[in-house]
């Protein structure tokens, strides 16, 4: 992880860890190597011209840093678009001047192409999170995959109108090479994260900012959801983490491509 911001940023903080987090660093450094090309049939070669403007290849690996730097924190906003939690997370965005990654699915997407449009005109940035949010994806043909991830490109360009998604997140991060490689050739970043909040099983939102404060250490970008039940305790939790990770000296931003 190329996190030397001095003793007190990013590098100074592993090394000063335990013993789980030197683990996550050496994780870290497989995933670099998975950025050499990927061995096997490229799907590039099947891939049919993409809608709504060009797409450029980016790395393949699965992206954790901030473009914003050593103490920059990527906020990023699974599962939706939903009409009743969108607009509030939308809102403390705004509030605290915050741009996250919202990762779509395209059935979300299709449902509710009004919240598409205004996370990207509020400066959002969009990542394709696959048609149906199978987990399970992983132990799929490739053409299922393929068919999770295309559909899915084009329903959100769809919603979007014209706008593409930068990234691309399994859902529960069931990556394959082929999904990675696939996406990349798209444009999609594969997107991972380093702070998993579990608000998606309402642990209260004292747990989801507890959880933050802990663990932000581990990395840049955390994982919220805007949809599948309950969000209140997302947006309350937003509404108190967002200034404390101001107060520490962290920036917000989007993940590398
Ligand atoms: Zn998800």
């Amino acid at each position: 992880m190329a996190r030397h911001g001095g003793g007190r940023g990013w590098y100074g903080k592993l090394v000063g860890a335990a013993l789980g987090v030197t683990v996550l660093a050496v994780g870290a450094s497989v995933w670099t190597a998975q950025a050499d090309p990927v061995s096997g049939p490229s799907p590039k070669a099947t891939a049919s011209a993409a809608p709504g403007g060009d797409s450029e290849q980016v790395d393949v690996s699965i992206a954790h840093a901030s473009e914003a730097g050593a103490r920059g924190v990527n906020i990023t906003i699974d599962d939706g678009p939903d009409p009743a939690w969108t607009p509030q997370v939308l809102d403390i965005l705004r509030e605290y001047g915050v741009k996250a990654t919202f990762c779509v699915t395209g059935i979300q997407a299709q449902a509710h192409p009004d919240l598409v449009k205004e996370v990207v005109a509020a400066g959002h940035r969009l990542c394709n999170h696959t048609v149906s949010h199978d987990v399970t994806m992983d132990k799929k043909p490739e053409a299922y995959q393929k068919k999770e991830i295309l559909d899915a490109e084009r329903m959100i360009i769809e919603a979007s109108g014209g706008v593409r998604s930068m990234y691309y997140r399994a859902p529960g991060g069931a990556f394959t090479p082929y999904s990675r490689e696939l996406a990349a050739s798209r444009g999609m970043r594969p997107l991972g994260w380093n702070v998993d909040t579990k608000d998606f099983e309402q642990p209260g939102a004292d747990a989801i900012v507890a959880t933050v404060q802990r663990e932000i250490a581990n990395g840049p970008t955390v994982l919220f959801h805007d949809a599948g039940g309950d969000r209140a305790q997302t947006v309350e939790a937003l509404r108190r983490v967002l200034p404390w990770l101001e107060e520490q000296g962290y920036t917000f931003g989007f993940p590398v491509r």
